[in-house]
């Protein structure tokens, strides 16, 4: 059994971009892990060009994609 995709452009990513007030505009994140949490991990978004905060994540076992902005 052959498995096309859809023709779009889907990345798995957490994140892809988050608004840097500091760039004005929607700019690529990286990750980075801050804390373990007894049920989980906290990430934090940080912005790949100018560095700031843009965010942090809660990583659950059940709930991946809990996003909390500042
Ligand atoms: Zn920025």
């Amino acid at each position: 059994m052959v498995r096309t995709g859809p023709s779009g452009q889907y990345k798995d990513f957490n994140a892809s971009e988050l608004y840097c007030p500091r760039c004005k505009r929607a700019m690529p994140v990286r990750s980075r892990l801050l804390l373990v949490l007894p049920d989980g991990e906290l990430h934090e978004y940080l912005c790949m060009r100018c560095a700031s905060s843009l965010g942090t994540k809660t990583v659950r076992e059940n709930r991946p994609r809990t996003i909390y902005m500042p």
